[in-house]
C-alpha cells in the first residue's frame, strides 16, 4: 500500500515487511532494484524539478525517511504507519548481505571517509564481502567506475553522493547491471565512518 505525499508515493508497510515480502525474495531471485529514501527536501526538490521527479519515480520503493514525512501524512489523513530511516534499512541489509555471503559496493562520500567507513564495517562484519568502493568525487558521465563495477557484479550498491546526484548516478546506470539493489544513503558513510 502506498501513500502519496506531494505526488510522491510512498510505501506504506513496516520495514520488516518490507524486508520479508519484498526485498530478500527479490535477491533470491537476482531481482534488480531501487530504493530511494525521501526526506522532506526531496519531496520539495522533486516538486520543483521534474526531472528530479522522473528520477525518483523510477524507484520501485520510496521509503518514508525522517519524521517530516510522517506528520505530511496525518496532515492529509493518511497516515504512514512506520518512519524508515535509510540508515536503519541499510545496516540491515548489510548484515543481511554478511550473513547470506551477498557482495557489497559502496560508491561515495570523500576518499578518507569511504576508506574509514569500509574499514569500520570489515571490523563491524568480518565475513562481509565487499566487493569494492570509491569515493564520490568524479565526474558521472566518467564510465571508469561502472565498469570495474559491473566487473564484479555487486548484489548490493550502496550510494553516497547525496541528492540529486546519487538519483542521477542510479538512474543513469541502473539498466546497465544485470543484477543488485541499488540504494541511496545520503550522508550515511559518514555516520558510519565516525
Ligand atoms: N558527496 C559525494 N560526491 C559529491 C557530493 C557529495 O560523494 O559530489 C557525498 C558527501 O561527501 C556525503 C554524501 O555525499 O558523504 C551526502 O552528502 P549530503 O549530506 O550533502 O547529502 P544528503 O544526505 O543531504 O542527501
Amino acid at each position: 500500500s502506498h501513500v502519496s505525499i506531494m505526488d510522491i508515493p510512498f510505501i506504506n508497510i513496516s520495514q520488516k515487511e518490507l524486508l520479508e515480502q519484498y526485498i530478500y525474495p527479490r535477491l533470491d531471485n537476482q531481482q534488480k532494484s531501487y530504493i530511494v529514501t525521501a526526506n522532506p527536501e526531496i519531496v520539495m526538490m522533486a516538486k520543483e524539478n521534474r526531472s528530479y521527479k522522473q528520477m525518483v519515480m523510477q524507484a520501485d520503493f520510496i521509503i518514508p525517511d525522517g519524521t517530516g514525512i510522517v506528520m505530511a501524512s496525518k496532515m492529509i489523513k493518511n497516515p504512514i504507519k512506520e518512519r524508515m530511516p535509510g540508515f536503519d534499512l541499510m545496516t540491515h541489509l548489510i548484515g543481511y548481505a554478511e550473513d547470506k555471503k551477498l557482495s557489497c559496493y559502496f560508491l561515495g562520500a570523500s576518499e578518507q571517509v569511504n576508506n574509514k567507513m569500509v574499514e569500520k564495517l570489515k571490523e563491524l562484519h568480518p565475513y562481509l564481502k565487499v566487493a569494492g568502493s570509491h569515493h564520490g568525487f568524479f565526474d558521472l558521465e566518467d564510465r571508469t567506475i561502472l565498469e570495474k563495477m559491473q566487473m564484479v557484479q555487486p548484489d548490493f550498491i550502496f550510494v553516497a553522493l547525496g541528492s540529486p546526484r546519487q538519483e542521477e548516478w542510479i538512474t543513469k546506470y541502473y539498466q546497465e547491471f544485470d543484477k543488485g539493489l541499488f540504494m541511496g544513503v545520503g550522508g550515511s558513510f559518514d555516520v558510519i565512518a565516525g
